[in-house]
């Protein structure tokens, strides 16, 4: 047997002095550094006792080292658990205890804290510069390593969701997983080892770990790796880019700049977005300010990506495209389960390679979220239009049901944002005495605008249903996000929730 995905990765390895990761500072790893230095953290694993399908969770900054670290956990058969930066102690401590890692990577800073919640496992650690007693380890190890014989539903990672609906449940996803959906969007996008992909991601997450990093592997690519989202360094590095991916927000705050220009963008082929809702107003701004159609797609942790816009073709604002050539996607009454028709809007269900394995140690909540025909429910609502373009309308945890009738957030959002002076808006439901829920929408306005709760109202009279009209307008400095971009509507909820009691 072979080791699936990284056998794959070594397959389509370009030359060896060929570039993989250019750092911030112009340091360059290449693939044939990747090989070498995968190798010797292999054998440092297993130096520290890990066997195959063990975990190893990692709360590392971003550098390239960390990269190799998943490299290496491929390569030895260990499931790599990546772990956001901005988890405190007190979050860690679950995530721990739920999955029992071997070993535990960290910041030197954090290494007395994380021991203390982490009985049992070994603790190394892996700085920002990629420094670290892992590394010394790694130092002293030979580089090659006999890869641990994995196949296609071999756990490669567990990634636990971002919980912005609920406590975190770890996804474990398979080498098949990564690997069929890494083809996929190489293909659909049409990555080639010409690429350089402008890389400001967190690689915590799947959409800078596994869409971005394993795309650019597949390609023999190369990617310039940026430490955070930071615009000068953007504008600095994009004329040597030939592709970007990205959430909304960092292209929302590249078109507040002045240096987005026609000319800055004339080289680059694609840029993506994805892992939050692109407002069709950004798309448009873009399109006008670079002569470039984002292209949007959708995907979750859970699932990898399900569709995307074309390459070639239209790419329309407020769509995230097609489902991909090997998923099957499809809207359901999520009440009955009823397979619905197209513009109905239903919960939206995959299937296909790219689909996780279920819930790390939980079976139920595994059983509760899959179909009997395999199907995956992934709780956001939407709907497939006459062209087969997929729309999200929301989380179908955000769906707001006041007086009996259903109120798709997003409408009453759009609606708003479309008034001249707003910026953004986020809808939520509070428990009303009423109306079981009253719609209640948080409101950013543009500096120096006129407009207020009573005006907003008054702009949706003549547009909207009566029911589905605001109970409140909230005008806030801004709406909460978290690390990819989207907006944390149970934190709106919670600060809200005493409004109509
Ligand atoms: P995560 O598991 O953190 O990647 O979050 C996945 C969720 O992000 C999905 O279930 C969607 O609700 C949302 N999402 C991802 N991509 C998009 C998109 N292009 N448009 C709207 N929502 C998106």
């Amino acid at each position: 047997m072979s080791n699936h995905l990284f056998d794959a990765i070594r397959q389509s390895a370009p030359a060896l002095n060929a570039t993989f990761i250019e750092r911030d500072d112009r340091r360059i790893l290449t693939y044939g550094d990747l090989v070498a230095g995968s190798g010797r953290l292999a054998n440092a694993l297993a130096k520290l006792a890990v066997q195959p399908g063990d975990r190893v969770a990692a709360q590392v900054e971003k550098s390239a080292e960390a990269i190799l670290l998943y490299l290496a956990c491929l390569r030895a058969g260990a499931v790599f658990l990546p772990l956001n930066t901005a988890y405190t102690i007190t979050e860690l401590a679950y995530f721990i205890a739920d999955a029992e890692p071997r070993l535990v990577v960290c910041d030197p800073a954090r290494r007395d804290a994380i021991a203390a919640i982490a009985a049992g496992a070994a603790i190394e650690t892996v700085d920002a510069r990629g420094q670290g007693s892992l590394m010394a380890l790694a130092e002293a190890q030979p580089e090659s390593f006999d890869d641990a014989p994995r196949g296609p539903d071999d756990l490669a990672a567990i990634l636990y969701t971002s919980g912005t609906t609920g406590r975190s449940k770890g996804a474990m996803l398979s080498h098949a997983n990564l690997a069929s959906n890494a083809h996929t969007l190489m293909r659909w996008w049409r990555f080639t080892a010409d690429d350089v992909l402008l890389h400001a991601l967190p690689i915590f997450h799947t959409h800078g770990l596994f869409v971005a990093t394993n795309i650019v592997l597949l390609a023999g690519a190369s990617m310039l790796f940026l430490p955070k989202f930071d615009p000068d360094a953007v504008f600095r590095l994009l004329p040597r880019a030939t592709s970007m991916m990205g959430v909304p927000t960092f292209y929302v705050r590249l078109l507040q700049d002045e240096r987005l220009t026609r000319e800055a963008a004339a080289h680059m082929r694609v840029f993506i977005s994805g892992s939050a809702p692109l407002l069709a107003e950004t798309h448009r701004d873009w399109s006008a300010r670079t002569g470039h159609a984002l292209l949007e797609r959708y995907g979750m942790t859970e699932t990898n990506m399900n569709t995307s816009n074309p390459y070639e073709g239209d790419r329309v604002p407020g769509t995230v495209g097609f489902p991909l050539p090997d998923v099957a996607l499809r809207i359901a009454d999520p009440a009955t389960g009823a397979i619905l028709g197209p513009e109905s809007i239903g919960v939206i269900e995959v299937k296909g390679p790219n689909v996780f394995k279920g819930y790390w140690r939980n079976p139920e909540k595994t059983k509760e979220e899959f179909r009997p025909d395999g199907f995956f429910i992934t709780g956001d609502l939407g709907k497939i239009d006459r062209r087969g373009y997929v729309h999200i309308v929301g989380r179908g945890k955000d769906l707001i049901i006041t007086g009996g009738y259903n109120v798709y957030p997003k409408e009453v959002e759009s609606e708003i944002d479309a008034l001249d002076g707003v910026v953004e808006s986020a809808v939520i439901g509070v428990p009303h005495r009423d109306f079981g829920e009253g719609v209640t929408a948080v409101v950013v306005l543009k500096p120096g605008s006129a407009l207020d709760g009573k005006a907003i109202l008054a702009a949706l009279e003549t547009r909207l249903a009566r029911f589905k009209l605001p109970k409140s307008v909230i005008v806030a400095p801004d709406l909460p996000r978290n690390a990819m971009g989207k907006v944390q509507k149970n934190l709106l909820r919670d600060t809200h929730r005493d409004l109509y009691a």
